[in-house]
């Protein structure tokens, strides 16, 4: 018996193709898909003069699959709620809804785990489970469209930052960005629709050359190839050299600049000998820098940096001239951390991993 077909991995043309191949018409395949990305249902029945045997086709041969809940908790500030959501196979990864300033975001996860392995991260800690198919990471993005409708607030913002790296599960990724981007659904606008990497220098030039619209993040944590190596394992594979030549041809082949991702770790990389180093590394270039005190782990020894360090470390980017804010930490009493609900999860239910 052939797969069924995952809807929310289709792109509308996609879509359009598979109902066309049965016989139906276009605006059959264009009310299906504004049903389930503009006004996110999959109740079809409920369409309007949808054709019965359409029904019975999308009934017979796809999968919805809205991820269902695992665990949900707000943080005691109100501003975050983070969602354990559940895969077919059982794993699960985490979605988080944040608001900032009138500002609704979903963070959403790219695989399961991460072979990244940086020190200092929950999903690191985890190691590399699976890549998310393009409807599982679209489903994220989704789940939070809805868990927003009763308050009417809509979703504006998408930051690729949950579990995993993107730009290890590229093709999958920006498919999901193309879906979510479909101006006849929930119609995010590309700018506001961030990727981030920890510096998958294959993966940077790609964007380049393939003009993505999304905006791109890339996380640093050290302004040395040695301090970065420290932290980044995957550093000994694309060094801090490379990464900033791919940085730089990003952004003379697209014309925009990039966030600078440092997590501030107290007496690690939030010194002011460290600002200095970023400053000389970036003061050249087209970035914003933003600086985030760490979310401490379990696997981590490791302390975020306190509020006098990260504004004196600002106050040295300024001497070069880079841009750059300090991010809160949101939801620490949920463990908002990249992974640090699927990791204290697996700690509750399974064995841990060796
Ligand atoms: S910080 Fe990102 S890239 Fe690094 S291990 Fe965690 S999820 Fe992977």
């Amino acid at each position: 018996m052939p797969a069924r077909a995952p809807l929310l991995g289709l792109s509308r043309t996609t879509l359009m193709a598979l109902v066309s191949s049965w016989g139906f018409k276009p605006v059959h395949a264009q009310r299906v898909w504004r049903h389930l990305h503009a006004h996110v249902r999959d109740d079809f029945e409920s369409i309007d003069s949808l054709p019965a045997g359409l029904l019975g086709r999308l009934a017979g041969e796809t999968t919805t699959a809205w991820l269902p809940v695992a665990h949900e908790s707000a943080s005691r500030d109100g501003f975050t709620r983070k969602y354990l959501l559940q895969l077919d196979d059982g794993r699960q990864v985490e979605t988080v809804l944040m608001r900032y300033a009138g500002r609704v975001t979903a963070c959403v996860s790219t695989q399961a785990g991460c072979a990244m392995g940086c020190v200092f991260c929950a999903t690191g800690q985890m190691g590399f489970e699976r890549h998310l198919t393009t409807a599982e990471i679209v489903a994220q993005a989704l789940h939070v469209a809805r868990a927003l409708a009763p308050t009417g607030e809509r979703l504006r913002n998408v930051v690729l930052m949950g579990m995993g790296e993107p730009l290890h599960n590229y093709d999958a990724t920006i498919a999901a960005t193309h879906i979510l981007c479909d101006t006849a659904g929930l119609a995010l606008s590309p700018s506001r629709m961030t990727v981030s990497t920890v510096g998958v220098v294959p993966g940077i030039v790609r964007l380049a050359d393939e003009r993505q619209p999304v905006s791109l993040a890339v996380s640093l944590h050290g302004a040395t190839q040695a301090a970065r190596a420290a932290m980044v394992p995957v550093a000994k594979t694309w060094s801090l050299d490379a990464v900033m030549d791919a940085c730089r041809y990003y952004c003379d082949t697209m014309d925009r600049h990039i966030f600078y991702e440092w997590t501030l770790i107290a007496g690690v990389n939030d010194g002011p000998e460290d600002a200095h180093a970023l400053g000389r590394l970036l003061e050249t270039q087209r970035a914003h820098v933003n600086l985030i005190p760490l979310n401490p782990t379990e696997g981590y020894a490791g302390s975020p940096a306190s509020q006098h360090a990260a504004r004196a470390f600002q106050a040295v980017l300024v001497e070069y001239g880079l841009p750059s804010t300090i991010r809160q930490r949101r939801g620490i009493d949920i463990a908002a951390g990249c992974g640090q609900l699927a990791a204290s999860q697996t700690e509750r239910h399974d064995q841990p991993k060796g």
